[in-house]
């Protein structure tokens, strides 16, 4: 009695097991991809909307971080090429974020920052997404000389990973984060020799990331996020809401 009791719920559990994966697998995601070079303000707004929208922000520069503060063998790996502003490579990147996506947050969708940044890894994010739902892509755009400006001056809290600015949106407490009380740091790549660097591999293998996807004929959007920041917010949400409705 025991024996068919134990194989009974072996085949319960399978069943449920498979719907659940059928669900997971067929559930429609949103997926926002945000472009933009470094400093265009990507980590900020993604933070806020992951509010509004209710889906996980997902940097790949923070995970990498998280990586190196770890130590972890892909830390290691990473930390060569990050501190000298050049890209970490494509199969590294890919496989990390592919790990990300297949959280259970991420079932809805989730809001990309930093990633895709070469056309390699665009293309994989396309097969991986392959009618899984819909994918927004807006990118935000400024100048040069505002990027190095916000760069360079950029603080972020160590615990929660809240940007802050120390002229254009400074703490209230000098080094301690306004939400968590976390502490505030400036990134060993925001100075101004690797931001440069930075900007350059930007041009050469991110930007033309926007052709990309502006001749997809996928759901594409230009936002200039050069001056006031609730406004630059309020118009990429706005954007964002009235395609995904
Ligand atoms: P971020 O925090 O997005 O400015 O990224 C910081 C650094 O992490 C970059 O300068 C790169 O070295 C590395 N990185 C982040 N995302 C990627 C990516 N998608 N592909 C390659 N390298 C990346």
């Amino acid at each position: 009695m025991k024996k068919i009791f134990a194989i009974l719920s072996l085949i319960a559990l399978a069943f449920v097991g498979f719907f659940k994966g059928e669900a997971m697998a067929t559930e429609k995601q949103t997926v926002i991809i945000l472009l933009g070079p470094p400093g265009a303000g990507k980590g900020t707004h993604a933070v806020e909307l992951s509010k509004k929208l209710h889906l996980p922000h997902i940097s790949t520069g923070d995970i990498l971080r998280e990586n190196l503060r770890k130590q972890t063998p892909l830390g290691e790996r990473a930390k060569t090429f990050m501190d000298v502003g050049k890209l970490v490579p494509d199969d590294l990147v890919i496989q990390m974020l592919l790990d990300r996506v297949s959280d259970t947050d991420c079932q809805k969708g989730y809001i990309l920052d930093g990633f895709p940044r070469t056309l390699a890894q665009a293309k994989m994010l396309d097969e991986h997404l392959k009618n899984r739902g819909e994918v927004v892509t807006v990118n935000l755009s400024v100048s040069d000389d505002l990027l190095v400006e916000r760069i360079t001056g950029r603080l972020v809290c160590k615990k929660c990973g809240t940007p802050y600015h120390k002229v254009f949106s400074p703490p209230k407490k000098d080094s301690l984060c306004d939400r968590c009380q976390g502490e505030l740091y400036h990134r060993d790549d925001d100075n101004e020799k690797v931001v440069k660097e930075r900007l350059a591999v930007y041009r050469s293998q991110t930007e033309p990331l926007i052709n990309y996807y502006k001749e997809k004929k996928g759901l594409f959007y230009e936002v200039l996020a050069a001056g006031n920041k609730s406004e630059i917010f309020e118009n990429l949400l706005h954007t964002i809401q009235k395609s995904i409705k």
